[in-house]
């Protein structure tokens, strides 16, 4: 079963107006030029850059993200932004469960799943990110967290077209360290596995399962032909419009 690579760049809260508008720029010129397809491209920028960002991308094939979404459409939510919200702005998909939210808000696997229905609610792709610790990889527990979270996460309508998994160990993550080539492999491998039991094989066999820490320019093109590697969620490197290019390409 061919999957489609996605390749989804993280500016976390990066970029004023005038750098996220020269990067969009930047690069739906290089896909409209070069006319990549070999990698659907998503960027997701801060929720306040949402909007212009994708009014600086239409017409390209580049898709663009919100990085969080709240459970429900509107309310009494000071400070947070929901998805219907995020759909309005011009998105078409968005991250959810980061590991920097997980551990920064407490934020529980089933809040995630709740944010990812929300967010399929909308209209919208969920990018649902799930990774060990450090602590939990050196306990040798990688496989049972991993499966743990997919468990508690996984959205009740999930299907390959709404939902991408982003496997994202904690400690790869802007540490510049990256798993071995078989553990990435491993744990991808699972995840269909777990995919295969929760949804069906037919379903796991079309799911999106993105590997994120780390991926650069460098190391993209061997992380990216591992079986079960569908593409990747990256931070760092896409904020640098040569080495996103780089990555984009190396689905080639
Ligand atoms: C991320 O934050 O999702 C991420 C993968 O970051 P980095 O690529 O910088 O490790």
């Amino acid at each position: 079963m061919a999957r489609r690579p996605l390749i989804a760049g993280n500016w976390k809260m990066n970029c004023l107006k005038a750098d996220g508008l020269a990067l969009a720029r930047g690069l739906a010129a290089r896909i409209g030029i070069e006319a990549t397809r070999a990698a659907d491209v998503v960027i997701c920028p801060p929720a306040g850059l949402v909007e212009s960002v994708a009014r600086a991308v239409a017409g390209s094939v580049i898709g663009v993200g919100g990085q969080d979404c709240h459970t429900v459409p509107k309310g009494a939510h000071t400070g947070d932004i929901s998805a219907a919200m995020l759909k309005d702005l011009g998105a078409s998909h968005v991250i959810v469960g980061h590991s920097e939210r997980r551990k920064a808000y407490g934020e529980s696997d089933a809040l995630i799943r709740a944010k990812a229905e929300a967010a399929h609610a909308a209209g919208l792709v969920s990018i649902i990110c799930i990774g060990e610790t450090e602590a939990e990889r050196l306990d040798g527990r990688t496989l049972e967290v991993v499966g743990g979270q997919f468990a508690g996460v996984l959205p009740g309508d999930a299907t390959p077209d709404n939902t991408v998994i982003a496997y994202e160990p904690v400690w790869a993550i802007g540490t510049g360290r990256t798993p071995t080539d078989e553990e990435v492999a491993e744990v991808h491998h699972e995840i269909r596995a777990l995919a295969a039991r929760h949804l069906g094989a037919e379903v796991a066999a079309k799911l999106r399962i993105l590997y994120g820490g780390s991926m650069n320019a460098a190391n993209a093109r061997q992380l990216l032909a591992l079986e079960d590697v569908d593409g990747g969620l990256i931070g760092g490197a896409s904020l640098q419009l040569d080495g996103f290019w780089t990555i984009i390409e190396s689905c080639a």
